[in-house]
């Protein structure tokens, strides 16, 4: 299978996190790429730089003015006076339906959820990276490979059209997915990371073409809190393409795969033309963030059952932070996918 990485998406190193409130050391860190790509090369993959293709593709699912202000507020955040190194929003609107502000700080209240997603002086280059390689991987698959895999970094599954949140900035699942409609008519996308995919679900809210299920540790009390409850089902024309699986927290293999049994037959029903797999690894037992209790083997399962769907499919690196055995479930979920054979 190919695979889809830039070396310019390891250069964004964000410091700042807050964790219950406490200051602590960023989890989404550079040294991610290196397991994943050891990962990957495990499971057969061979390695291919994105192309650039420019502004086109993000801006078919993020706003002229969120683009504007990722690529430009950290050199005007530079220029306040005693501004903190990177940019962090310390003021948000508790509803958007206030004024669009013009200040720096306001805007990075305006379009920053959290205070997970510090943006440095490198962070739109390495976020666009980021998005053209699941760019690529959606035109691997569109061109008639059978799948692709992007190895994404930073992740983007928490990204709105106009919001970064949770590590995330430009959304390369929703990318990916908006490629593959160029011939598509229908797609499914299909997150099973640890986390529900917040950004995803409001950025298809609204339409039928493309489903958005997922499954997560259910959040009720777990990020992202106010999104990913099994109730969001969509609006308005997007009426019952939204699918949430809450998942009660440590649950382990069998309780995921039976899950992902019920979110098959709901993309089934829905009889896409091509799938995105919003590959968060952070739903294994080891991951740092420690929701729920995937194994290792049980990457293989997931990924072997999602192959059976028998879609064209590409695959998204998401979530997944820094424990001995991430790049060995990389490879178990690509190997238990086909990825020796493919
Ligand atoms: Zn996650």
């Amino acid at each position: 299978m190919k695979a889809f990485y830039a070396e310019e998406q390891k250069r964004h190193d964000p410091k700042a996190f807050l964790s219950s409130g406490a200051a602590q050391p960023n989890p989404e860190k550079p040294e991610r790429v290196e397991r994943l790509l050891a990962g990957a090369l495990s499971a057969g993959c061979t390695i291919e730089r994105p192309r650039d293709h420019e502004l086109g593709p993000v801006s078919a699912v993020h706003t002229p003015e969120y683009l504007d202000f990722l690529e430009h507020i950290y050199t005007r955040w530079q220029r306040i006076e005693g501004a903190s190194a990177e940019v962090i929003p310390n003021i948000h609107p508790i509803a958007r339906n206030g004024s669009y502000p013009a200040s720096a700080v306001g805007q990075a209240g305006y379009h920053m959820a959290d205070t997970a997603c510090p943006i440095s002086g490198e962070t739109w280059q390495s976020a666009l990276w980021s998005a053209w390689s699941a760019v690529d991987a959606a035109e691997a698959v569109t061109s008639g490979a059978p799948a692709a895999y992007a190895l994404c970094r930073p992740p983007g599954h928490h990204a709105f059209a106009d919001v970064a949140g949770g590590f995330c900035f430009i959304n390369n699942s929703a990318v990916a997915a908006q490629v593959l409609r160029r011939t598509a008519s229908r797609v499914a996308i299909l997150d099973v990371d640890l986390h529900h995919g917040n950004g995803t679900q409001g950025i298809f809210y609204m339409r039928p073409d493309v489903l958005t299920v997922s499954l997560h540790a259910d959040p009720v009390r777990f990020y992202p809190f106010f999104w990913g409850h099994a109730d969001e089902r969509g609006e308005g024309p997007g009426l019952g393409y939204n699918f949430n699986l809450p998942l009660p927290r440590k649950s382990a293999d069998a309780a995921f795969l039976a899950a992902l049994e019920v979110a098959f037959q709901r993309i089934r029903a829905f009889s896409p033309d091509a799938l995105v797999v919003a590959l968060g690894l952070d739903a294994f037992e080891g991951d740092p963030f420690g929701g729920l209790s995937v194994s290792t083997p049980g990457f293989s399962r997931i990924g072997e059952a999602i192959a059976k769907l028998g879609l064209p499919t590409v695959i998204v690196q998401e979530g997944g932070y820094l424990c001995d055995e991430l790049g060995d479930n990389l490879t178990a979920f690509l190997t238990g996918f086909g990825g020796k054979t493919r």
